[in-house]
């Protein structure tokens, strides 16, 4: 799974997102941006994050 910090944009690769951002440390709310990776070929050509 991808995460994307709705704070401050950072993305990471986990199970589940942590508590607190290891980037802002705050604590995000994080998107689940799995699908929006190049990788994930579904969605590739979405340009929105
Ligand atoms: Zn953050």
């Amino acid at each position: 799974m991808e995460w994307k910090c709705s704070h401050c944009g950072y993305t990471l690769t986990a199970d589940t997102p942590p508590e607190e951002c290891p980037s802002c440390k705050h604590k995000c709310e994080f998107l689940n941006v799995t699908c929006y990776i190049p990788e994930c070929g579904d969605t590739g050509s979405d340009k929105r994050l």
